[in-house]
């Protein structure tokens, strides 16, 4: 049996990827889409991608969009995706989401959804980020304190929120490889006089221009030696192949709770 797949803010970036990406799958149907504009209702998600009707349409109302759906994919802003949380909660719908930015108090929301549907969040949803991250944890494990972790991102020049949810989730692992939290180590901004580098430190820095899609270093500087680790997106494709898997599996999950790309390719 086929698995109907919404996609709220169909219109955007990620949106139509994943539009894309699903309208080549034979055990996949779109169930339909949202936007913010209402000049989008009632069209067909096929227009968006300048390809035949493909039966699905947009809705003004998300719920609408939740009931009809095995499963919704979400990219959209932190707002949106908290009514969509709650939504997913009360039908109790499984809910993909790849939205960043939201803060640990919108983090509380998601999870208190959570515990009536099955969500699967990921700050990046490509294999080879997914795979980064579990490299980042083992080399901070396996390298001492002297090696001075810094990570580097770089995304196109209308991304709102930084650093990106990828590097943070990077910082993350590379805490946990220590041992240690990001919180109480992560440096965020450097500028004028502010001394020696505190030892420990995870430093962050973000640039933003032009078209990048998402790039990422991971850092590890000693005093004899340097480490990279580099991952390039070099198409959305990336992401929003690994989010169509991440939706296909979590329809298959019955069970509220809260999930990640390591469940789904099997890293944990
Ligand atoms: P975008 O601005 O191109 O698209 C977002 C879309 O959401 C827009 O079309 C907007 O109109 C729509 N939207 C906003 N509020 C809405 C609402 N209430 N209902 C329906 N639609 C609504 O942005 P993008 O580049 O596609 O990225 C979207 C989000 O996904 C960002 O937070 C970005 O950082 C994140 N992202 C995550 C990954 C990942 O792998 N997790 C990859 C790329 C982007």
């Amino acid at each position: 049996m086929s698995i109907s797949i919404g996609v709220v803010g169909c219109a955007g970036r990620m949106g139509l990827s994943i539009i894309r990406e699903i309208s080549v799958n034979n055990n996949l149907v779109l169930s339909g889409g949202t936007e913010v504009s209402d000049e989008f209702v009632g069209k067909d998600l096929g227009l968006l991608i300048g390809k035949k009707l493909l039966g699905a349409e947009i809705l003004r109302d998300p719920r609408q969009l939740f009931e009809r759906s095995d499963v919704v994919i979400d990219f959209t802003v932190p707002a949106a995706t908290l009514r969509h949380a709650d939504i997913a909660a009360s039908t109790q719908t499984a809910h993909v989401i790849g939205t960043t930015g939201l803060s640990k108090d919108d983090q509380t929301v998601i999870r208190d959804a959570a515990t009536r549907a099955p969500i699967l969040q990921a700050a990046n949803f490509s294999l080879g980020v997914n795979l980064l991250l579990g490299l980042t944890r083992k080399v901070a494990a396996a390298l001492d304190i002297n090696y001075d972790i810094e990570i580097m991102e770089m995304h196109h020049r209308d991304k709102v929120d930084a650093p990106s949810g990828t590097a943070l989730a990077l910082g993350n692992a590379a805490a946990s490889g220590r041992d240690e939290i990001l919180e109480k180590r992560a440096q965020y901004l450097r500028y004028g006089i502010i001394g020696p580098r505190k030892e420990g430190e995870i430093g962050f820095a973000t640039l933003r221009g032009g078209n990048v899609i998402g790039d990422h270093t991971v850092i590890f500087a000693g005093d004899h030696e340097s480490l990279e680790l580099r991952h390039k997106a070099s198409s959305r494709d990336a992401f929003s192949e690994g989010a169509v898997r991440a939706a296909t599996w979590l329809s298959q999950i019955k069970v509220p709770g809260i999930y990640s790309m390591s469940d789904v390719l099997d890293l944990a």
